[in-house]
């Protein structure tokens, strides 16, 4: 059993205040309902509200308590995966849509932001992705020309320039992508539960969806005080994703990433790292993410332990990498600490899947979905108003149970291991 209050973090202690969503209390029908209000499943709602649906979103504890109140907030466009890696592995057609569909993932989540006065610190600054090893630059090369070939903003930065930028000279260059930038990211949750609100959507919190049933030509969904009855149904639920569609929850590994909070920088200090506002994450297997945010604090986000509430020995391994990375922050307290579930997929993709006639599941972001799962709420939205699945630029894929998947944890910790190794072998 989770618990479902709201851990702290630095997100929980600054965010815009919740609306109230209460819980159902009693029976409900509707066109479609969609379990889960994070990112995937709030902008599914919002989405649905501009082509003239109301749904019902039912939500185990609030909008944004999973992973979408407590990531990093850097909106990233793309995949793991560059463009022309995607054709290559989905022909020209399909991987082309894929890679312009998920460029544009970031605008898109700027745009809602706009279009909606969402109050949530966004800033387009930008994405660096510093590379770890002179090996790996090679690499950054290809991902800028490939991207650059498709007009899109970005460019390579030299070892002096990422010096510069990011505020150490322990990288060997990298690149810039310019369509990226940050967010609070508890805000924008919350901004897109108001906003999908005020546009006809109704949210119920604390409604945790126990049953999913066939029920003749709809569904039927049991919560603890009353069921809904719905058309068409999302399932938007990533790493938390819990039994209600059986073989759902194997189809994704749930990691913990965890992240510390410094106090508010000095100016000197602020001066010195990440200064023009970029958000950060290295080309490491194992890699470290980092930004500032609005109080001028600097966040910094790597593996964490299985647990929702990591303790300061927890903490341990991120304030060293801290320090390597920025030994001009001396001994600076750290204000919060905190860790969320990553859902990731063996083929690092994320997972559009028709599990059942009308019903839809899109999870499976492997660390990138503040731009991802907004993008994948819209893609669910179109297909359960009856847009045809080969008009949706990500294709439809049959859920694939991980083989062994109880055995993740010894698994993902030899994983670890061998990451490890090789992220140290590189530098080498
Ligand atoms: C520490 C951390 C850092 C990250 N940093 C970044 C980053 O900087 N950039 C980036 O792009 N991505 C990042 N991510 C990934 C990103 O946060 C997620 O991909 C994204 O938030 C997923 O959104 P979601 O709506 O699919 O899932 P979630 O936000 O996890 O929402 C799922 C919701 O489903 C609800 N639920 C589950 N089962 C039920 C049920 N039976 N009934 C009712 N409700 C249910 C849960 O309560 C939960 O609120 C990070 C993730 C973590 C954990």
């Amino acid at each position: 059993m989770i618990d479902t209050s709201l851990p702290p973090s630095l997100w929980a202690d600054t965010a815009t205040p919740a609306e109230d969503h209460p819980a159902l209390d009693g029976d409900a029908d509707t066109d479609i309902a969609i379990v889960g209000g994070g990112f995937t499943g709030l902008s599914a709602a919002l989405h649905l509200t501009a082509r003239g649906v109301k749904p019902v979103v039912l939500e185990a504890a609030e909008a944004g308590w999973g992973a979408s109140g407590r990531n990093g907030g850097q909106v990233i466009p793309g995949l793991k995966y560059d463009p022309r890696e995607l054709e290559r592995m989905f022909g020209a057609e399909t991987g082309g849509r894929m890679a312009d569909a998920a460029g544009r993932a970031a605008d898109l989540v700027f745009d809602l932001v706009a279009e909606h006065a969402i109050d949530c610190d966004a800033v387009q600054t930008g994405w660096i992705q510093p590379a770890h090893a002179k090996a790996h630059l090679k690499d950054v090369h290809a991902r800028v020309e490939d991207w650059q070939r498709r007009g899109a903003p970005v460019d390579l930065l030299d070892r002096e320039q990422t010096a510069a930028l990011v505020g150490t000279d322990v990288y060997a260059g990298g690149w810039i992508d310019r369509r990226a930038g940050t967010v609070q990211p508890l805000s924008y949750a919350r901004g897109l539960a108001r906003a999908a609100a005020s546009n006809g959507a109704t949210i119920h919190a604390r409604t945790n969806v126990t049953g999913l049933t066939r029920a003749g030509d709809r569904w039927r969904l049991e919560t603890p005080k009353g069921a809904v009855t719905a058309r068409a149904v999302l399932l938007a639920t990533n790493g938390y994703t819990d039994g209600l569609w059986p073989g759902l929850r194997k189809t994704v590994i749930p990691l913990y990433s965890m992240q510390i909070a410094t106090r508010p920088l000095s100016e000197n200090l602020r001066r010195s790292i990440l200064p023009e506002g970029q958000a950060a994450s290295d080309t490491y297997r194992l890699l470290t993410y980092f930004r500032t945010d609005a109080a001028g604090r600097l966040l910094i986000g790597g593996r964490g332990p299985f647990k929702d509430r990591p303790s300061s020995a927890d903490a341990a391994p991120l304030r060293k990498a801290m320090h390597s990375l920025f030994p001009q922050l001396g001994d600076i307290e750290l204000d919060f600490r905190w860790a969320g579930r990553v859902a990731v997929t063996t083929d690092h993709l994320p997972h559009l899947h028709e599990l059942a006639p009308n019903l839809y599941a899109g999870l499976g972001y492997n660390g990138r979905g503040v731009a991802m799962a907004t993008l994948m709420g819209r893609f669910l939205a179109e297909l359960a108003t009856g847009v045809d699945p080969k008009d949706v630029p990500f294709p439809m894929t049959r859920p694939k149970q991980i083989p062994l998947h109880f055995l993740r944890r010894p698994m993902l910790m030899a994983m670890v291991q061998a990451y490890r190794l090789r992220d140290r072998l590189d530098r080498i």
